[in-house]
């Protein structure tokens, strides 16, 4: 008989419970302040190497939830923790150490009156760490890795190509040695031709480095190519989340059934597709009731407009509907 080493659970590198964000908006300069909740009660979890892919229309929270992480918004609510650790979402020097970001738009991102090697260098000045001459070798050695020669260094940004913009973003993100990534939409503002090379530049880094990845983007095609997970927002609220390969075979919620089904494929007999989405994304100052999907659904029942549905989960996977309650799971509270 041979022997089994137990297996050890393992420890998220990035946890979030129950993450709430509220602003408070005016609709004209006398009206009275009105509570947005951009965030109602996020709980996510990054395992080291995972790629977490985010996705969700415009404005269901995705970009608050990569500002929090990047301690450039503070929560209203709830607890970020790295390796079991809660952080103070305020403390941004120990945040950068560990989760850096690629934004969208490398044109608006990088200071076109810097040199790519003072752009590339500026988090170890700011974090103090080596002197010129290491900071100087740690620059190119960085733009070897992201694909840029070394003369690269001493050009500006607005010398450069989308491409090779995004590489110095890259660079400047990775020259702490983080260990996680948010990329939000990274490639969205790039040609279709350049946007490959970029995908696949992330993840032979990330082979590299070990790094773990969240994955903001409305492509669903580049979420599918890359990512091990995926989460969908809706509304401020995770509805779904599971493996990658799941979610895109056997998706259960029906939001994200619809996001799926809206996806354009290259045949031409195809019709542009029909999400079944009906109505528009509704105003988040005044959600909707019980589930916040209910007035877009094509499944709702009666039930749905009043309460709102539990998290369904299994080891693997989560959905929050109220199709989904069965025996075989457990009904966790919404927060979860
Ligand atoms: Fe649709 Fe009801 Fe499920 Fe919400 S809870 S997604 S309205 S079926």
């Amino acid at each position: 008989m041979t022997e089994t080493t137990p297996q050890m659970p393992r420890t998220p590198v990035l946890e979030l419970t129950g993450i709430t964000k509220t602003y408070s908006v005016k609709s004209g300069l006398f009206a009275k302040p009105m509570p947005l909740q951009a965030l109602g009660g996020v709980s996510l979890r990054l395992y080291k190497k995972d790629v977490v892919g985010l996705v969700g229309e415009s404005g269901c929270g995705k970009s608050t939830l990569a500002k929090i992480l990047l301690g450039l918004e503070a929560p209203t609510s709830g607890h970020v923790l790295i390796d079991d650790k809660e952080v103070d979402s305020g403390d941004r020097r120990r945040l950068s150490r560990r989760i850096q970001a690629v934004f969208q738009d490398p044109y608006s991102s990088l200071n076109p009156r810097k040199t790519v090697e003072e752009i590339v260098s500026l988090p170890l000045v700011v974090h103090g760490i080596g002197d010129g001459p290491s900071r100087a070798k740690a620059v190119r050695e960085m733009l070897d890795l992201v694909g840029l020669p070394e003369r690269a260094r001493r050009g500006t940004p607005n010398q450069m190509s989308g491409g090779q913009r995004q590489r110095v973003a890259i660079a400047r993100a990775l020259i702490m040695k983080p260990e996680i990534l948010i990329c939000d939409e990274p490639t969205s503002a790039l040609d279709v031709s350049v946007q490959s090379q970029i995908l696949n530049l992330l993840t032979d880094l990330r082979q590299e480095f070990g790094l773990t990845y969240l994955f903001i983007s409305h492509n669903l095609a580049v979420i599918e190519h890359l990512a091990t997970r995926v989460a969908v927002m809706y509304l401020g609220q995770i509805v779904e989340e599971g493996p990658a390969r799941q979610i895109f075979s056997a998706p259960r919620h029906p939001y994200t059934q619809a996001l799926l089904d809206s996806v354009l494929t290259p045949d031409p007999d195809q019709f542009i597709p029909d999400n079944r989405l009906g109505s528009n994304y509704p105003n988040p100052i005044s959600p909707p009731s019980g589930c916040r999907f209910h007035p877009r659904c094509p499944a709702r029942r009666p039930i749905c407009e009043a309460v709102a549905p539990p998290h369904i989960a299994d080891t693997a996977s989560r959905v929050v509907c109220h199709l989904h309650g069965d025996a075989d799971t457990a009904v966790l509270p919404v927060s979860a």
